[in-house]
């Protein structure tokens, strides 16, 4: 995707402080960070939405959680609690149409979300 702002980071064209990146999937940190830990875990294939997953991508998506486990624990806030979200589409307020997961930790966070 020629016009998408995290294909440009994963290829190296916009600048991000990598923390994770096994080939498939990297992590690096939200611009505009919701709590004291925010970091975005993507995989480096563009998919839009959540909505345009295939059964090929079971073991990615799998990956992705498996990074933001890892993340997490290296934070020291795995004990303490975190929160993975996933927006979709406009009622969910996602603003970058590829796939990420939002990894927020550091505070409590409210429930339900706004
Ligand atoms: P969403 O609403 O789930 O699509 O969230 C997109 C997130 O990407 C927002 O939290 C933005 O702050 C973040 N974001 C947008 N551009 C960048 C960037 N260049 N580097 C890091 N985070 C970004
Ligand atoms: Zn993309």
């Amino acid at each position: 995707m020629t016009d998408c702002i995290f294909c440009k980071i994963a290829a190296g064209e916009v600048p991000a402080t990598l923390l994770y990146d096994d080939g498939e999937v990297l992590a690096f940190p939200d611009i505009n960070p919701e709590a004291p830990i925010h970091l975005l875990i993507i995989p480096r294939k563009h998919i839009s939405t959540v909505n345009d997953l295939a059964e090929a991508d079971a073991a990615l998506i799998g990956r992705m959680y498996l990074a933001a486990k890892q993340l997490a624990a290296e934070r020291g806030v795995a004990e303490s609690g975190y929160r993975i979200v996933t927006n979709c589409n406009r009622d969910a307020g996602q603003l970058v149409f590829h796939l990420h997961l939002h990894l927020l930790a550091g505070r409590e966070l409210g429930w339900p979300p706004g």
